[in-house]
């Protein structure tokens, strides 16, 4: 089985969404192997999206990261990447699927509910990023 990293971003805890997203999750056949709420630090949320430095969109995707608490998860399922990103759908809301968790609940293409990794390498990369083995359940 595979596994992917998804997170809550801000916007999905202060709209009180994480509850329905979990359901989502569970109802789509994942296994949650971690899930926890931090905070992330301005040094956290820069070092997770360095692929994107540079962007135009960057210094305002940190500050969104950052402006409160996130609920990571560790997801367990066949093809969990590809399966995780059709749950939640396109970037931008405004072309994702109907039923996909960014049409349903996403304002905008920055402020887009739900994170999930874009391959397998970096689902590894990402998922020891906030837990270790030992939390895995
Ligand atoms: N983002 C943005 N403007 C853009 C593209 C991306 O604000 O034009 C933000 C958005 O929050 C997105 C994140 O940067 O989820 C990472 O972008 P990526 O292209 O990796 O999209 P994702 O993998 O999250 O669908
Ligand atoms: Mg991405």
């Amino acid at each position: 089985m595979d596994r992917t990293l998804a997170i809550m971003k801000p916007d999905c805890v202060q709209k009180k969404l994480v509850g329905k997203v979990v359901d989502k999750i569970l109802e789509n056949g994942f296994n949650i192997l971690g899930l926890k709420m931090i905070r992330l630090s301005e040094a956290q949320a820069k070092a997770f999206y360095d692929v994107h430095e540079g962007k135009p969109f960057y210094d305002e995707l940190v500050d969104f990261m950052t402006e409160g608490p996130v609920v990571v998860a560790s997801l367990e399922k066949e093809n969990a990447v590809a399966a995780w990103r059709e749950l939640m759908g396109a970037t931008n809301p405004t072309e994702a699927d109907e039923g996909t968790l960014r049409k349903l609940f996403a304002d905008n293409v920055g402020r887009n509910i739900v994170h999930g990794s874009d391959a397998t390498e970096t689902a590894k990369r990402e998922i020891s990023f906030f837990f270790s083995e030992t939390e895995l359940i």
